[in-house]
């Protein structure tokens, strides 16, 4: 299982209909929050996110992707958590971070730790299970400053079991199966031995799924969602205000929908919109789709479920 909840949606300040920026990625089991601007632990709690999440990832300090972890961390706090808490976020994250989150409070009752991150950090090895895990990948964004995007990349999977091979080559069905599913190597009760080559097929990819933070439209982005199964960019502005997207470091909707064209991205979902779309952003969807088909604009509380391509 790989979904992405969009728990806030507004550029710059909350509206009533949307609160400022926040997502959280669920894969198997495990919860993974992006951004937590002010407001978003309510959201979580309106949208059923677990609060036993162990990172926290910013793509940049503007207020609105940051302040609402004063809060968070305060009520984690009165949870009775012992539990470690990571954070990430570009140069300048130590310093910022450390001040968020001794404000209002005594003492955090459990360990923080913030780590800086750059394009080209990897944070690797990571997910539960057996070999199927995944890593993080930052990629620079154009937004000023040193703002980083993250792309959440699952390792290959393992190829897929042909029980008819097996059935074939008279393997009982049962544990041996299993073993064969998993790769692993199988004696036989008649004292063959056997590999899991040729009863598995190829190793088949993992999935991807990007998340811009704010940016211009940029190269960097278009490599690091090269054929991702899902890219969230945002899109503050419409073509009618594509001027002042440039001078804002944002995008519009249309640009957005460039950047998935050219990095051949499965599905493109458009957040953090300026207040002007807050009930309908419709019109995002129509300037995006022109250029890119399988687009849709985040709403808070929207749930995108990531299946496996083939
Ligand atoms: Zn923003
Ligand atoms: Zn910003």
């Amino acid at each position: 299982m790989l979904s992405v909840t969009f728990l806030g949606t507004s550029a710059a300040r909350p509206t009533v209909e949307r609160n400022v920026s926040a997502l959280s990625l669920q894969r198997e089991g495990e919860t993974l929050l992006f951004e937590c601007g002010e407001g978003t632990q309510r959201q979580m709690m309106r949208y059923g996110v677990s609060f036993a999440l162990a990172e926290i990832f910013f793509t940049h300090f503007h207020a609105d992707h940051f302040l609402g972890v004063i809060g968070l961390v305060r009520t984690l706090g009165l949870q009775d958590r012992t539990e470690p808490l990571r954070l990430y976020g570009p140069r300048g994250a130590k310093k910022l971070l450390e001040q968020a989150i001794a404000l209002g409070v005594e003492r955090v009752p459990f360990p923080v730790e913030i780590a800086e991150v750059k394009p080209g950090t990897v944070l690797g090895e990571r997910g539960k299970g057996n070999g199927e895990g995944y890593e993080i990948a930052v990629f620079a964004t154009e937004h000023g400053g040193s703002s980083v995007g993250y792309a959440v990349r699952e390792h290959e999977r393992r190829g897929r079991f042909d029980p008819d091979k097996a059935r074939a080559a008279g393997i009982p069905e049962g544990p041996l199966w299993g073993k064969l599913t998993k790769g692993e190597p199988i004696e036989l009760p008649d004292g063959r031995r056997l590999t899991a080559d040729g009863f598995v097929g190829p190793r088949r990819p993992g999935r991807l799924v990007v998340i811009t933070g704010d940016t211009r439209p940029c190269a960097s982005v278009v490599d690091a969602a090269q054929g991702a199964d899902l890219l969230i960019h945002e899109a503050t502005f419409g073509e009618e205000e594509k001027d002042r997207a440039k001078e804002t470091g944002h995008s519009t909707a249309k640009e957005a929908a460039q950047v998935a064209l050219a990095a051949k991205a499965k599905k493109l979902v458009l957040s953090h919109v300026s207040a002007r779309y807050s009930i309908s952003a419709e019109e995002l969807v129509k300037e995006a789709r022109e250029v890119f088909a399988n687009v849709a604009v985040a709403k808070d509380g929207m749930t995108v479920d990531v299946p496996f391509d083939g």
